[in-house]
């Protein structure tokens, strides 16, 4: 089963893809993940990529592509994904249609969380997230425990390059004008969740379409 999860910048993918992941068999697939784990790692496509997320602007489809291709090559086992951050254009929707049909698979659901931009703003201004395990706190609503450190791996938190004002906005542009076109693409798959409320209360009717769906 592939599951897309479609939103602004600090919509929640992140947060209901933990969700998913714990409740059920899926693999999480999370672009922004991969392309700051080969910056972090300093890879060649890392390094190609820097100057593009630090910016919040897209990384180039070309490089993106090959990252992905070698994620799914290490992570062949788990026929479920959720897809996390991809695709943002038509032109990934697309070349997504054409990953999954060549293994006879599909787009199965595509869950739109829609943020409004205040609250999304609000959210980014307050999150800091663990870079080895990629846990995601709200520093109002999801405090970690102990302060300035996960909970899982007690690793020190720290904020994202990208998670500042101007930086959102750059990245709203994109979103407004590119990853929205999504919506008619995917108008038959789309379930639209209002996003600004709490984890969950998102997080039941995530739950429960896969459930019917299965
Ligand atoms: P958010 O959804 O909060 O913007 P992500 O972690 O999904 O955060 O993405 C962070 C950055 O990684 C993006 O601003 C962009 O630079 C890059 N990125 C992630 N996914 C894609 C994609 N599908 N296409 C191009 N660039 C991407």
């Amino acid at each position: 089963m592939n599951i897309i999860l479609l939103g602004a910048p600090a919509s929640g993918k992140g947060t209901q893809s933990e969700n998913i992941i714990k409740e059920f068999n899926f693999f999480h697939l999370s672009t922004g993940d991969i392309i700051r784990t080969n910056i972090d790692n300093q890879t060649e496509y890392g390094i190609k990529c820097k100057k593009y997320v630090q910016n919040g602007k897209l990384v180039p489809y070309s490089l993106l592509i090959d990252m992905i291709n070698d994620f799914l090559r290490n992570n062949k086992k788990n026929k479920n994904i959720i897809w996390d951050g991809f695709p943002r254009t038509i032109e990934q929707a697309i070349s997504l249609d054409e990953i999954l049909k060549k293994n006879q698979q599909q787009v199965d659901i595509v869950f739109y969380l829609n943020v409004n931009e205040h609250v999304a703003l609000d959210r980014i201004i307050n999150r800091v997230v663990c870079p080895k395990c990629k846990s995601s706190y709200n520093l109002k609503h999801n405090i970690p425990k102990n302060p300035n450190f996960c909970d899982f791996d007690n690793h020190h938190l720290i904020k994202r390059s990208d998670d500042d004002v101007s930086k959102f906005k750059t990245r709203l542009v994109d979103y407004n004008t590119l990853t929205k076109k999504l919506l008619s693409y995917y108008k038959k798959k789309i379930i639209k969740i209002d996003s600004n409320v709490d984890n969950e209360i998102i997080w039941k009717i995530i739950r429960d379409a896969i459930n019917d769906y299965n």
